[in-house]
């Protein structure tokens, strides 16, 4: 064993031939497993091992969701810090570290574009900036999203990652459940479809309204979906909570969701979905068969 030489029990290591792989590797927070962050990229933020579902940013999923060609529109929206908010740090250089870091104005983009041969508006929400909470920016553009919905009869999405109600906007943070809700039952008269996707949270305000107003409720497996959060109500029922409550496949068999899809799945699941909801063949081929 001449060739491999310990020293005091220490592996040898020379500094310069050394690679340096950190914040390259992470690791999957199901099974463990040590994974390649560019292999899981290609997997779409899956583990390859054990199916657990990382979180996905917005842009990535409008990349995933809709065909090349497709617009980011609404993206010019800005917080004005109505209530001049300081909790540990001020909300407005909170604002600008989540801008720095996401390259985003707030926590949603709405994309228009195709989804398969069908035209859609999609609104997808950033869970890595301020925890996608929803203040006025958000709301506004999901409204928007929805105006533009009625406006041209294309169908809505909405993509939920969201740890609720933005709080650093008090009431003008509240008040954007109501004004979604009304667009949403304006949608509704109009019988145009509207499908809500929760991923991974989906909780709070963001629940309590939209999110679960879907005319079709799907989620991504494993996803935390709930209003308030499993410690508070373990407190105030003074019960211990199931197994597994609060998960997607724990409200899907107790009738809180339609579908649970995993995300290599969702585009062509929503494709057909829509085919059958707008009454189009879902594709090309289809068509002219
Ligand atoms: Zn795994």
């Amino acid at each position: 064993m001449s060739w491999f030489k310990r020293e005091d029990h220490k592996i040898v290591n020379d500094e310069t031939k050394t690679v340096r792989t950190e914040g390259l590797w992470t690791k999957c927070g199901s099974c463990g497993t040590p994974l390649f962050k560019p292999d899981l990229a290609a997997n779409l933020q899956v583990c390859p091992k054990c199916g657990y579902h990382f979180r996905f940013d917005a842009r990535s999923r409008v990349e995933n969701l809709l065909e090349p060609g497709y617009e980011l529109v609404d993206l010019e929206l800005r917080s004005t810090d109505p209530l001049n908010f300081t909790d540990l740090k001020p909300y407005k250089r909170r604002l600008a570290e989540a801008q720095k870091k996401t390259g985003l104005n707030d926590a949603i983009v709405n994309a228009i574009g195709q989804l398969g041969p069908h035209n859609v508006v999609l609104s997808v929400m950033e869970y890595a900036f301020i925890g996608g909470s929803m203040g006025a920016v958000v709301g506004e553009t999901i409204a928007r999203a929805v105006d533009r919905s009625l406006a041209t009869r294309h169908p809505l999405i909405i993509v939920s990652a969201s740890g609720g109600a933005r709080m650093m906007e008090g009431i003008a943070s509240l008040m954007q459940l109501a004004k979604i809700s009304a667009g949403l039952a304006r949608m509704d008269d109009a019988k145009i479809p509207y499908i809500s996707l929760m991923t991974d949270p989906t909780t709070g305000g963001v629940t309590a309204s939209f999110a679960m107003l879907g005319d079709l409720n799907i989620a991504e497996p494993g996803a935390l979906i709930g209003f308030a959060g499993p410690r508070v109500i373990e407190q105030t029922i003074r019960q211990k909570l199931p197994e597994g409550f609060q998960r997607s496949e724990f409200l899907l068999e107790h009738g809180f969701l339609d579908a649970v899809i995993e995300r290599k799945n969702l585009k062509s699941y929503l494709t057909d979905t829509l085919s059958w909801m707008t009454n189009q063949p879902a594709t090309e081929k289809a068509a002219k068969a």
